[in-house]
């Protein structure tokens, strides 16, 4: 089956994220569960955990589908001392969340090297970011998304979220969200099926698909190789609709969480039916 939401909002609460999915006919989200412009916040109250449990089951959203995503803030390969011990600590806070609401996996955007560092040295910090954290929890799955290349991003290349995987001790609980948009925008091209099937091709043969944990559904405002991370609704960018139906027709994204973060939210509703009309 297949797994089809958006990144809704969490204002006023995550239990209100569960309804806000609903409400766009999804089967899964992706949701926030703190300020992600912020670096601390209050902990999750007893009955928010409760409300937020009773909403997906009543609504039908199975927990282990959901794919929250962390905050904005964090630098888990942050080149110096302060920023690495804050992203650190903050992101163990995000997964400690995701296991008091239940939920499996956590969405994280890999590093940033801010040119201060080699790319290496950055994927060596985050897979030892990584491990510290998986060290003090328990249950939720590390899902590194792959990168537009944009600035001194990392994590652009799958041969660098692979470079990372390796150096995880704990195999079952890291894993790989593929970011349509940054996959195209950092070069691999998804426009005609043989230009899709190699893309995933090559993601099987260096990651491999037991590692895939989710999908950003997204097309690009940019074209391919452009190294800039701008979404476009489906269909309207650079990509454009084929690729969305392979997806949609591929069993190698069957039971993962698929997840629009397109711009306007007003047309996530038909975004998604047309996503589940593609499922044949
Ligand atoms: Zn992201
Ligand atoms: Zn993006």
């Amino acid at each position: 089956m297949k797994y089809i939401g958006a990144h809704v909002s969490s204002s006023g609460g995550v239990e209100n994220a569960p309804l806000n999915a609903s409400q766009i006919g999804a089967t899964t989200f992706a949701l926030f569960t703190k300020n992600q412009r912020q670096w601390h916040a209050l902990p999750l109250s007893e009955q928010s955990i409760t409300l937020f449990k009773e909403n997906c089951e009543k609504l039908a959203f199975r927990l282990d589908k959901i794919l929250p995503h962390d905050s904005y803030l964090i630098n888990l390969g942050h080149p110096q001392k302060d920023g690495l011990e804050k992203s650190r600590a903050s992101f163990l806070e995000e997964m400690q969340r995701c296991e008091q609401l239940g939920l499996r996996l956590l969405n994280f955007h890999p590093g940033s090297s801010l040119k201060e560092i080699s790319t290496e040295e950055c994927l060596k910090r985050i897979a030892e970011s990584i491990n510290i954290t998986l060290d003090k929890t328990q249950g939720v799955c590390a899902v590194i998304e792959n990168t537009a290349g944009q600035g001194s991003n990392v994590g652009n290349r799958f041969e660098e979220l692979k470079y990372i995987i390796d150096l995880v001790e704990d195999k079952d609980r890291v894993g790989v969200c593929i970011d349509t948009c940054h996959a195209f925008a950092a070069g691999y091209d998804l426009m005609t099926e043989d230009a899709f099937q190699q893309t995933m091709k090559t993601f099987d043969e260096v990651v491999g698909f037991s590692y895939l944990r989710g999908m950003h559904i997204n097309d690009s405002k940019k074209g391919v190789g452009s190294k800039v991370d701008r979404h476009e609704c489906i269909g309207e960018g650079e990509i454009g609709v084929d690729a969305f139906r392979f997806i949609m027709q591929d069993p190698r994204f069957d039971e993962i969480p698929l997840i629009l973060e397109t711009p306007d939210e007003t047309r996530w509703k038909q975004e998604i039916e047309m996503l589940m009309s593609f499922c044949k």
